[in-house]
């Protein structure tokens, strides 16, 4: 018999953690002749439900009798939670003031606990040469003979046919029944020849693969400017990992980003990686877990979640686009993926690679200090130039009223498609118009539920709300004064310029790519192929079009508001729009032709105008250290932010009142607020803000669990806690 869990003082009970927000793990009494050890996957009582939990490190807590002490239920025959999976989520809970459950829970939510029913799929059975067969039962062979085995439905379409011909072959014996979820997929192949890579890229890429090769934790910041080589480069690491056999995550914040990854991945590996992400559907998640957990998968691609995957042997996380804010997940546990993802590659003894042509000022704060390594790549692959950079100033160019865009830029345009190449129009807002106001009273149409304008979309008729989701027929009539035809659209969303520029350019095939329009990675690939093919003149899109993306015939890029997200009071506005901007300027010109990037400003003195003409990254990370560095901003210093919510603007008036009584104080604490955050109103509840600034050498944990434990917060009031918060909303 194994020795009962770690040697624990209280033999025969095991703390189990389960995926609720209780405040630690729960003793069980460890039924007799069951063996369980940490990391096992449980099913236990709570209340009157079996829960699935995991049994936890640690000694049992011995605070319930052992006549109380109900019994395990059952162990279940999946891989046990591994070690170092359970460190990162004590890790995290301590880190970010959460309840372990609620981290756990992102571990577990996967759902894919239970074994995966065996699916029936078909293969071709010997058929004698002279078989006479009809057409639709001959593509059905086809089919099989392009990919096999394949499932009913899958091979049905495959061939065109309809189910009932497969089910007939299959009871006449020409196919044969074969389980799919054990079918050998074909693994990616490290030893295919990868691209020769210039000097610059070779020696990127050989320190990383020695990173790999060590089996030690380390940070490369992998930095290089756009179209120089990033994904080729930590191609190689990867192949280093898989040649010593150990499994490979690759972070990206964005699954539409996916698409281009997973077939540039694919023509270098000779198969796809695993792909992991919020909306994979059930029975693919249950496969991709278990294969994961299994080691089968080698590498995976996926979102934030795929963090919490039960990797065998994690021997590399790359981070693409490192500062992407997309990285942070803003509700339920608030954490920063690739914060925590380089946590568990210190739990896995796993080197990462954060990769971005804008790496943020946290990365270079650690690149100074010594905590992680530069690997630079100066130039772009081939030869290729960075783009020209202009700005065109609004106020001596202005477009035509109603217009947005100016004469220069639609000039520019017109040079582009005449010489046949491709132009992108950047806008980050999704919709027609962001505001719908009445021309008689003035009337704004506002969320019922949001201090937030209701955005239009017209293509689909509706007014809807960005933060809450809320939607409602654009109104005939203005809403408080009753006025006929009297609602404008006030200023331009993605919709609104796809019109203007059809305007311009009726002969121009135009398509326009925003997160609403293309959701999920498969419509992102298709209109990436689509441009790719040439089958697109103008792109007009919102942030989804700025990053990874590589479109060799893209030439012209047009920022239409490059003024958009300096407006408001956040911390890191600046660098925000300089990465932003610094990557859409990054899809243009990325083969032989030259790019040109215009940006649209009412500001071009404006240091991030100036900064993003010059294409000089460095002074501007100066010029914002310089900034931040007396006032203890982050990097340079540490936030927390306090989120007060409640139904009743009262409620949450009070507890934040009392929290600003009982706010840290001391040498280098600052606690600035309660305030009403700018969304004074969210989904129905009024919000108060708190921001604790602290020196970098004070941890934030010990004092935010110290303040809040001062606090009694009754029930209908909640308060979110945000450490190193990147939204101020
Ligand atoms: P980044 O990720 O830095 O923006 P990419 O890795 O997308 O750059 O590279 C830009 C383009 O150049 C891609 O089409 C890529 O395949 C190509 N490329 C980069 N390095 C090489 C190389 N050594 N040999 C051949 N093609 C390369
Ligand atoms: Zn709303």
């Amino acid at each position: 018999m194994r020795e009962a869990a770690g040697g624990r003082e209280a033999p025969g009970r095991v703390p189990v953690l389960l995926p609720y927000p209780f405040a630690g793990p729960f003793d069980y009494r460890v039924p007799r002749g069951m063996e369980l050890s940490p990391g096992d996957i449980v099913h236990v009582p709570l209340n009157r439900r079996e829960v699935v939990g995991v049994v936890w490190d640690g000694v049992a807590e011995g605070a319930v009798g052992d006549n109380r002490l109900r019994p395990v239920s059952a162990r279940l025959d999946v891989p046990p939670m591994r070690e170092d999976l359970r460190k990162l989520i004590d890790w995290i809970a301590a880190y970010t003031i959460s309840a372990p459950g609620d981290v756990l829970a992102m571990a577990l939510r996967v759902n894919a606990m239970q074994e995966a029913a065996p699916k029936l799929g078909w293969r071709r059975a010997e058929i004698p040469a002279d078989t006479k067969l009809t057409k639709q039962r001959q593509a059905v062979l086809d089919a099989l003979a392009l990919a096999e085995p394949l499932g009913s439905t899958a091979l049905a379409e495959a061939a065109g046919v309809s189910a009932g011909v497969v089910r007939a072959m299959a009871d006449a014996g020409l196919l044969l029944p074969t389980d799919l979820t054990a079918a050998e997929a074909p693994r990616p192949d490290p030893n295919r020849p990868g691209p020769a890579l210039s000097p610059d890229q070779e020696a990127a890429a050989q320190a990383l693969r020695e990173s790999v090769q060590k089996r030690h934790f380390d940070v490369s910041l992998l930095d290089g400017v756009t179209g120089s080589g990033k994904t080729e480069v930590y191609h190689e690491a990867i192949a280093a990992c898989l040649r010593a056999g150990r499994q490979a995550l690759v972070l990206l914040p964005e699954i539409a980003l996916s698409a281009q990854f997973l077939s540039r991945f694919t023509a270098r590996f000779g198969a796809p990686p695993a792909l992991w992400h919020s909306d994979l559907n059930p029975a693919t998640r249950r496969r991709t877990w278990r294969e994961v957990a299994t080691g089968v998968a080698s590498v995976v691609v996926g979102a934030r979640s795929a963090l919490f995957l039960p990797f065998v042997d994690l021997g590399l996380i790359v981070i693409d686009e490192e500062h992407e804010t997309a990285f942070k997940q803003e509700d339920g546990v608030i954490y920063n993926a690739r914060d925590m993802a380089i946590v568990r590659a210190r739990l896995c003894h796993a080197p990462v690679v954060l990769a971005s042509a804008t790496p943020s000022l946290e990365t270079f704060y650690n690149v100074e200090h010594g905590r992680y390594r530069h690997l630079t790549l100066p130039q772009r692959h081939g030869g290729a130039s960075l783009p020209e950079v202009q700005i065109v100033d609004l106020r001596a160019d202005p477009p035509v009223r109603g217009d947005f865009l100016s004469g220069k830029t639609v000039a520019a345009m017109r040079e582009t498609l005449e010489r046949g190449e491709q132009a992108m129009l950047f806008l980050n807002r999704r919709g027609y118009a962001p505001l719908t106001l009445c021309r008689r009273c003035g009337h704004r149409v506002q969320c019922p539920n949001c201090t937030a304008w209701l955005v239009e979309h017209r293509a689909r008729k509706i007014l809807t709300c960005h933060h809450c989701g809320h939607a409602e027929p654009i109104p005939p009539c203005c809403p408080e004064c009753g006025a006929e035809s009297s609602l404008t659209a006030i200023g331009p969303g993605v919709e609104r310029i796809v019109e203007e520029a059809a305007r311009h350019f009726p002969g121009a095939r135009i398509l326009s790519m925003a997160s609403d329009t293309l959701s999920g990675p498969n419509a992102a690939a298709e209109a990436a192929a689509r441009i790719e093919r040439r089958e697109v003149d103008l792109i007009v899109g919102t942030q989804i079009v700025a990053k990874g993306w590589h479109f060799p015939h893209l030439t012209l890029v047009g920022v239409v508001d490059a003024d958009l997200g300096l407006g408001g009071g956040d911390l890191r506005a600046s660098e925000r729009t300089v990465q932003l901007l610094h990557q859409v300027a990054g899809r243009a010109g990325r083969a032989e032709a030259p790019g040109r990037v215009l940006l649209q400003s009412f500001n071009p003195e404006h240091p991030v105008m100036q900064a993003l003409q010059a294409q000089d990254l460095p002074a501007f990370r100066a010029r914002e250290a310089a900034e931040r560095r007396p006032g203890h901003w982050p990097p340079f210093g540490r936030l927390a932010a306090l989120i007060v919510s409640a139904e009743r603007e009262a409620d949450a008036e009070e507890v934040a009142q009392k929290l600003g009584a009982a706010a840290p104080h001391g040498v280098g604490i600052l606690v600035l607020g309660p305030a009403p955050a700018p969304l004074a109103i969210l989904r129905g509840r009024h919000r108060r803000r708190l921001l604790l600034k602290v020196r970098r050498d004070i941890a934030v944990q010990k004092l935010l669990r110290g303040w809040l434990s001062a606090v009694s917060i009754p029930s209908q009031v909640r308060v979110d806690i945000d450490v190193d918060p990147v939204s101020f909303l």
